[in-house]
């Protein structure tokens, strides 16, 4: 597993190598890459399509009027986009706002699978067809909004599920769709502490195998498990991964 500080380090690479990126005609067009941002601690992460041209004008994901809606939504779970993740399928913004092409989505890939892999994440909350696609292969939107699947480990995330929503910008454009979205972000945090759960049951690593606490430790952590159901959004959220030893023992239960 690795500490905070190197998922931060892992990150901040991945970020500088997506600004340099020419891998894909995107670059060309592009004012600024968007690689992505959020908490490097976080067990959730939002991945959208592509940036926008509010997006490649600052280089940040989700900053214009779907990104309004998708912060109000996060909002209405009492978490903020500060404690999650937020990246895109493409790190560069197509041009007209088209869908990115086959091969731009392969080209950019590695920086997502990387992302992924640094991050750990035990939720993908995918945004759309696109990532829909990258997270759900087959599934079609209309079905699998509000439903939860498991990772392909080769998408980076090792041991996550994904949970799918529509595009925010999509709602924006079909008022009805708001509803949807309303409703399935209120099913993200029970989908977080099952994936949370499931992944406490997998086999540890080698690198999370660890000497067998002693009984006043097994008890704490045990204690803390207790508590979960009665916890609050943010509060299910903002126990994730935390550094400190007492709350390691947490995450291996
Ligand atoms: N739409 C996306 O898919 N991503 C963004 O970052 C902004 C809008």
């Amino acid at each position: 597993m690795m500490t905070a500080g190197e998922r931060s380090a892992g990150l901040a690479a991945i970020a500088d190598e997506v600004r340099a990126c020419q891998r894909c005609r995107l670059a060309q067009a592009r004012t600024h890459a968007v690689p992505g941002e959020g908490s490097p601690d976080t067990e959730v992460v939002f991945v959208g399509e592509g940036p926008g041209s509010n997006e490649d004008q600052q280089g940040r994901p989700f900053v214009g009027a779907a990104g309004s809606l998708l912060d109000e939504l996060i909002g209405a779970i009492g978490w903020r986009r500060s404690d999650v993740f937020i990246t895109n399928v493409v790190k560069c913004r197509p041009p007209g706002n088209r869908d990115p092409e086959p091969d731009e989505i392969a080209a950019c890939a590695p920086f997502l699978r990387r992302q992924l892999e640094a991050l750990d994440p035990a939720l993908v909350v995918t945004l759309g067809r696109f990532s829909l696609g990258t997270f759900m292969p087959g599934a079609r939107i209309s079905q699998a909004h509000g439903t939860v699947r498991p990772v392909d480990p080769a998408t980076g995330a090792r041991a996550a599920r994904a949970f799918a929503m529509y595009h925010p910008a999509a709602a924006l454009r079909q008022g009805a769709l708001k509803e949807a979205m309303r409703d399935d972000m209120s099913r993200v945090p029970a989908a977080l502490i099952a994936s949370r759960e499931a992944r406490a049951a997998l086999p540890p690593t080698p690198e999370e195998t660890q000497p067998v606490p002693d009984l006043p430790d097994l008890l704490d952590a045990t204690e803390s498990l207790a508590t979960l159901d009665t916890l609050a959004p943010l509060e299910v959220l903002g126990g994730a991964r935390d550094q400190t030893p007492e709350n390691d023992q947490m995450r291996l239960f």
